[in-house]
């Protein structure tokens, strides 16, 4: 076996000989692979085709044990080093050219305490397998919209959906963290334990250390809730939206609802006709069922003519899978963000403008309502600093075709710019695309970047963990 020649951080190469190869392998739990071996095209594929990275390195982690060893190897090699949780991040930073890849999508471990409503959980689970564990319980704690999406990301710049306006972010829910930081430390990060490390990894991504256990606080929710989709004409749309915002700012914490505008995709509930042309979709649930739910819901289910009402009691668990056949594996992504604090008539305008032209199938504009309990807490509470953000708009632009590259991100950064006026200029760090890290201090980590350059300079002041949404290390 020839060396393993891998990139350094600082644009360099070094050479692993095949003995510091075997004596990786013997000491790591899991497994570690080159380019062409077993496990290699698996670990290194993730959810954005457009991302195409080949490292020169796999390690996939059984363990803390193998990630301390993962970390040691970077460390003392100076190898650029990407972490891999669920492999959903718009940037692809999971993926690196070249460098060492730790993958940690082998961690699978839930625990639930149904007791003390307590999870601990490994950083390679998704937030579907989450659910089924809490779920066992009725119980659960806020995540995103997707079930195949990671929790370790996911939690790591904040976190919500469909719970979150009343049980706030991933990241309010974080009771501690185990954390393995540059030096191949482990570390136990809470309130009570290197409280600012704690503060530091809610919301300030991967830039602390490699998490490989987390420990949430769970609710009780379900098993089942209030939730589902009501579709209309997109002919509706102008009257619809500004009843929505104004709606969702009477809704109690309980109810989320959010807007997608796209073309209508061969759902069994809709005519054929309504296929492939353009809606506005309302996704809502609320967090229980019975009258109080009914009678949230109500005043969005009687607005307009729908096409479709199919909001009812489902299995919570099914609900949080049900926008899965939009967003699978494999397609190409180029994704815009903005934060607002209401969204006016103006923005509606561009919304539907943009709507009304999109430039493939699969593109959305969709519509996110926050507030609730995220804004009760003060911002400088976690890292993540959006506290008074009602209304997060995400331009989802989507094709199968490399050819449609240029016309399909063109259209999203055209929304993008139009919308620009009427934002707060701050962007959620999980949605930002590889090509916007002018926004990552000012936009992503806003008043919480001084204090997070400076948590950076005590855990990882050599920027060993650079491929994400990056914090300098304080001077
Ligand atoms: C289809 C889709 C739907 C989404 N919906 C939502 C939503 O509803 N709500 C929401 O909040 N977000 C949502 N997101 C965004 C999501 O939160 C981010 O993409 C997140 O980064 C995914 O985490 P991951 O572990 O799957 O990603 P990865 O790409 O594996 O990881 C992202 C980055 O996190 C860091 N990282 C990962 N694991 C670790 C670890 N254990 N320790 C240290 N650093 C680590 C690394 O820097 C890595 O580059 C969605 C994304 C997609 C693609």
């Amino acid at each position: 076996m020839p060396d393993v020649v891998l990139e350094t951080a600082s644009r360099g190469r070094v050479a692993l000989s095949p003995e510091q190869i075997a004596s990786l392998r013997a000491k790591v739990r899991g497994a570690v692979c080159t380019p062409g071996e077993p496990g290699y095209e698996k670990s290194r594929t993730i959810w954005n085709a457009m991302i195409d990275r080949r490292p020169g390195l796999v390690v996939c982690a059984a363990g803390a044990a193998d990630v301390i060893e993962a970390v040691k190897l970077a460390r003392e090699h100076g190898l650029l080093l990407s972490v891999k949780g669920g492999g959903h991040n718009i940037a692809g930073h999971s993926v690196c050219n070249g460098g060492l890849m730790l993958d940690l999508s082998a961690m699978k471990s839930v625990r639930i305490d149904p007791a003390a409503r307590t999870a601990r959980v490994e950083p390679g689970v998704t937030l579907g397998e989450f659910d089924r564990e809490a779920q066992a319980f009725a119980l659960a704690t806020p995540l995103g919209i997707n079930s195949t999406t990671g929790v370790a990301g996911l939690t790591l710049g904040g976190g919500f959906g469909w719970l979150s306006r009343k049980y706030g972010l991933t990241v309010d829910n974080l009771i501690s963290a185990d954390v393995v930081t540059a030096d191949g430390t482990l570390v136990h990060a809470s309130a009570k334990e290197h409280p600012d490390l704690f503060w530091a990894i809610r919301g300030g991504g991967g830039n602390f250390g490699v998490v490989t256990s987390f420990e949430y606080r769970l609710h009780p929710v379900g098993p089942e809730v209030i939730s589902g989709l009501v579709v209309h004409p997109f002919s509706a749309a102008r009257t619809v939206l500004p009843e929505y915002v104004r709606l969702v700012a009477q809704a109690p914490d309980e109810l989320t609802a959010w807007v997608v505008l796209r073309k209508a995709p061969p759902l069994p509930f809709l005519p054929t006709e309504v296929h492939g042309t353009e809606v506005l979709v309302l996704a809502m649930c609320y967090a229980g069922t019975g009258e109080a739910a009914l009678k949230a819901v109500a005043p969005l289910r009687a607005l307009g003519t729908p096409i479709a009402d199919v909001v009812g009691p489902h299995q919570f668990t099914a609900w949080q899978t049900a926008l899965d056949p939009l967003l699978t594996p494999g397609a190409r992504n180029y994704w815009k963000s903005h934060d607002f604090t209401s969204l006016s008539s103006e923005v509606v305008d561009v919304l539907l403008d943009y709507a009304g032209r999109l430039p493939s199938a699969e593109c959305e504009v969709f519509v996110g309502n926050l507030g609730g309990a995220i804004n009760r807490v003060p911002v400088e509470a976690t890292a993540y600093p959006h506290r008074n953000v009602e209304f997060i708009v995400n331009v989802h632009t989507r094709w199968q075709d490399a050819a449609l590259d240029a016309t399909c991100v063109g259209w999203a950064r055209g929304l993008f710019d139009a919308m620009t006026p009427h934002a707060t200029g701050g962007v959620y760090v999980n949605f930002m695309p590889e090509d916007e890290a002018d926004r990552t201090r000012a936009g992503a980590y806003g008043p919480s970047y001084e204090r997070l350059t400076r948590v950076k300079k005590t855990y990882d002041a050599s920027n060993l963990f650079c491929l994400n949404q990056n914090i300098n290390p304080a001077a």
